[in-house]
């Protein structure tokens, strides 16, 4: 993968950058108007999921971007009532996206029973084992359940996505993700935000950036996949527009006593 963003280095060499782009509820023209923007604004990472019903729109803009498959990183995931049938789910994602692999694949949420969570986990180390996904992992799971997959398989999930920012900021969770080995993916970082709020908007005065620009460099900063998600061209440039400044340890300090 050749870019010049901060990655994350995730099992079997796979570089995954900081930033990507969500796309839930960005669907039909909408969708790929904004993958094709997010592409052209330096995004290197899409996020989707078979519950967004947007793949194919993401992989035909990947295809229109001229961009080389092997410079993006496409994270998909699949529902837990997919249970028993991952393969055919991932075969479906991977004939929509238009590429024969994912880069991540990621079990949307906890399916309610342990041993459902388990055997799916097992089919996603299948589909890694199989090149159909080069890492996999998981999406709104708690540390006891990451242990469960853990325990019993010895394989840590690669990433596990969950809702972040600074307002739900848990500096112990964080650690329980990093003491695993798991790289921590936050989702939502603007929904559990207050963009007006005064540590935001000084933070944001004295680098000449806006606030939710702070808080995506933030995340960065801290070592956190974040993916803001927007259909509206100028806040998709902004979003990626974060590379030319960085927190200083006070400033990630007082953003992290928002979530306390
Ligand atoms: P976000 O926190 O990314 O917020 C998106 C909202 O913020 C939209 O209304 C968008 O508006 C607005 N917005 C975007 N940029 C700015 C900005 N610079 N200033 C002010 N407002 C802005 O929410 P999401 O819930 O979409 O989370 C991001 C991604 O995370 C999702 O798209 C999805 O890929 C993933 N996700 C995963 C979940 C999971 O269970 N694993 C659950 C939820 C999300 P507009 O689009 O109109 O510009």
């Amino acid at each position: 993968m050749d870019i010049d963003q901060p990655t994350v280095l995730l099992p079997g060499d796979v570089r995954m950058p900081l930033l990507g782009f969500g796309t839930w509820q960005a669907t039909g023209q909408a969708g790929y108007d904004a993958v094709l923007a997010a592409l052209d604004a330096g995004y290197r990472h899409i996020d989707t999921a078979t519950m967004y019903g947007n793949e194919e729109e993401v992989g035909r803009a990947v295809r229109e971007s001229g961009l080389r498959r092997e410079d993006l990183f496409i994270t998909t995931k699949l529902l837990p009532d997919r249970v028993g049938r991952e393969r055919q789910t991932i075969e479906a994602s991977l004939r929509a996206l238009g590429t024969d692999h994912v880069d991540l694949w990621l079990i949307h949420s906890p399916p309610s029973s342990p041993s459902d969570s388990l055997l799916m986990w097992r089919e996603l180390l299948a589909a890694r084992d199989g090149d159909l996904a080069r890492a996999v992992g998981v999406s709104n799971y708690r540390t006891a359940q990451l242990d469960e997959l853990i325990q019993a398989t010895e394989e840590n999930p690669a990433v596990n996505q969950i809702r972040w920012s600074p307002m739900l900021y848990d500096r112990q969770r964080h650690a329980e993700h990093r003491d695993r080995g798991i790289v921590l993916e936050g989702y939502s970082p603007f929904k559990s935000t207050d963009l007006a709020d005064p540590v935001l908007t000084r933070i944001a005065a004295a680098h000449d950036v806006a606030p939710a620009q702070v808080v995506l460099r933030w995340h960065i900063d801290h070592e956190i996949v974040v993916i803001p998600k927007s259909v509206t061209p100028d806040r998709i440039r902004a979003n990626a527009d974060i590379w030319n400044f960085s927190l200083t340890a006070e400033e990630m300090r007082d953003i992290d006593a928002l979530g306390s």
